[in-house]
């Protein structure tokens, strides 16, 4: 069974970043029910404040700017289109269950194919995105600037890991047709 269950959840990792993406809205589709679980929705309404708050922090610094800056630079910034193969499946998942507009652009062969006009479009990224720190930041901001960020990038994570683990667990139960009901619980220690 643990093979299965390994095979099972690869299939949410594998793929081009557009075949991601549709696996994402096909889960998306099929676990709409989720929105009657306080349990889960508690669990993403925090990793909604923790991505929040860690997406104020980065204004603060204006990291904005310089990636902007960064960017328009020959070579690029670091969102290339080799980083998009970084999402998955789950991470997609969370994102439009946190309502986001998620679309993957044609493949330009230079940019990250999550990369729109505003930037992103995840609030939640992949977890390699969500840690990396290139030297430009490191060199632009303050240690006590860094020492937040890293905290709260952490908290994203940590939340990340968790809803992660129970969409694992809620996916596994639906693919083995278990009977008990949904609502209320999503527990991350089940
Ligand atoms: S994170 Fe660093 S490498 Fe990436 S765009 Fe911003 S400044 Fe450039
Ligand atoms: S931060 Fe977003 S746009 Fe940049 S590489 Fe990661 S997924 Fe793509």
């Amino acid at each position: 069974m643990a093979t299965q269950d390994t095979l099972f959840i690869q299939t949410f990792y594998d793929g081009e970043p557009g075949e991601k993406l549709a696996v994402a809205r096909r889960l998306f589709d099929e676990l709409t029910d989720l929105s009657t679980s306080p349990v889960f929705m508690d669990q993403l309404e925090e990793i909604r404040r923790h991505s929040q708050s860690l997406n104020a922090h980065m204004q603060a610094m204006d990291l904005g700017r310089l990636c902007s800056q960064c960017a328009s630079r020959p070579g690029g910034g670091c969102c290339s289109a080799f980083m998009a193969g970084n999402t998955d499946a789950i991470q997609v998942l969370i994102n439009l269950l946190l309502g986001a507009t998620v679309t993957a652009h044609p493949d330009n062969g230079e940019n990250c194919c999550f990369l729109g006009p505003q930037g992103c479009c995840f609030p939640v990224k992949p977890i390699f995105c969500l840690n990396y720190n290139c030297t430009h930041i490191l060199e632009f901001a303050e240690p006590e600037q860094l020492h937040t960020l890293y905290r709260l990038a952490a908290a994203v994570l940590s939340q990340q890991t968790r809803i992660e683990f129970l969409l694992h667990e809620e996916l596994r139960r639906r693919g083995r047709k278990a009977t008990r009901p949904l609502t209320g619980e999503c527990s991350p220690n089940r």
